[in-house]
């Protein structure tokens, strides 16, 4: 029997990328009847859906983040469990992006779909790594899909926040770092670097980063800045959400170096627009390299991108013999911030 055409039993309608034979959405935006969602970040776990599937961690997360009315109806699944939806099965792989974060791998009559979510392979000691999971149609991000975006080595970028702190001790560092994910990452590398003093934290980062530590991740002394006085503060790390480095709040810091921890900060001019003394290239996105890369170990024929910049991509996947093609989901933001 010839098999059908991925484009007739996974379908976009108003509520984003649905599977017909399971009868649910992935990521969906909010209301619908039966959703699987990928991760925590508020583009993808949206409010307002009667029945949801996700990692324990990442309901954790929606119900941190959204409310306990926002996770009503919910189904935890573990890595590598295998749920019968419908007429389909469901099994979440590890997508290294941040806690909890999975790929969706579908089975329907013999074909494979695997829908990455957001996803990175470089290295990240908040997360379990990012698993391959072979497949005949992949469903990719595309947030970095430009040949410019190579991130290199986090822990690099972190050692220059610890040489800059060791060069200014009278100054404090901000870091900007969004709040589920990247400063938890942050934290958690500067740990491993040796790091050891507390560090402070924007009140916006506190609930995530217990919410990390009830999982078992470490992250060692941590102080409210907002409670801190500013002397107290002279040579110390505090970590903020991207938009208050540049706000007043940051003015209640001695002296402070701005730093920005984003796979943008490879783009020199948005670093000098935003005002950001210490770039720091840390993302948990797949980089150019990564995507191709990735891309091409699952074995898949066919590509479908979900978000991001796909004009770049659906040209490399094309030129390597590959469907490709573009799915322009609407409502999906440049998170990575
Ligand atoms: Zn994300
Ligand atoms: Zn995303």
């Amino acid at each position: 029997m010839k098999p059908e055409r991925f484009e007739t039993w996974l379908t976009v309608d108003g509520k984003g990328l649905y599977c017909r034979p399971g009868g649910f959405h992935i990521d969906p935006y909010g209301g619908a009847k039966r959703a699987v969602v990928t991760h925590g970040h508020s583009d993808h776990a949206r409010p307002g859906h009667a029945r949801v599937l996700a990692t324990r961690e990442t309901l954790a997360v929606m119900t941190t983040r959204l409310g306990a009315a926002a996770t009503k109806g919910t189904q935890a699944a573990a890595y590598g469990e295998k749920i019968s939806i419908g007429d389909v099965t469901v099994t979440l792989f590890p997508a290294g992006h941040v806690l909890g974060s999975a790929q969706v791998l579908i089975e329907w009559k013999g074909a494979r779909v695997v829908v990455s979510g957001d996803y990175k392979r470089g290295a990240d000691p908040t997360c379990p790594a990012f698993e391959l999971v072979p497949c005949d149609l992949f469903i990719t991000e595309a947030t970095f899909a430009l040949p410019v975006f190579q991130h290199g080595d986090a822990r690099e970028q972190v050692a220059k926040l610890l040489r800059s702190h060791g060069q200014f001790p009278e100054r404090a560092h901000v870091v900007g770092a969004y709040g589920l994910g990247k400063s938890q990452r942050v934290i958690a590398l500067l740990r491993e670097a040796g790091y050891e003093r507390p560090i402070y934290l924007h009140g916006a980062l506190a609930e995530c980063c217990a919410l990390y530590e009830s999982f078992g991740v470490r992250l060692g002394p941590l102080k409210s800045a907002t409670g801190a006085k500013r002397e107290e503060m002279r040579g110390e790390i505090v970590l903020a959400p991207p938009s208050a480095i540049a706000d007043r709040w940051s003015r209640r810091l001695p002296d402070p170096v701005t730093a920005f921890a984003s796979g943008w900060m490879r783009v020199r001019a948005r670093a000098r627009q935003q005002g950001v003394e210490l770039p720091l290239v840390i993302s948990d996105h797949a980089d150019w390299g990564e995507l191709t890369a990735t891309i091409a170990e699952t074995g898949a024929e066919e590509i479908w991108v979900t978000h991001g910049r796909e004009d770049a991509l659906l040209h490399h996947i094309q030129t390597t013999g590959r469907k490709g093609r573009a799915l322009a989901l609407v409502g999906r933001e440049d998170e990575d911030q």
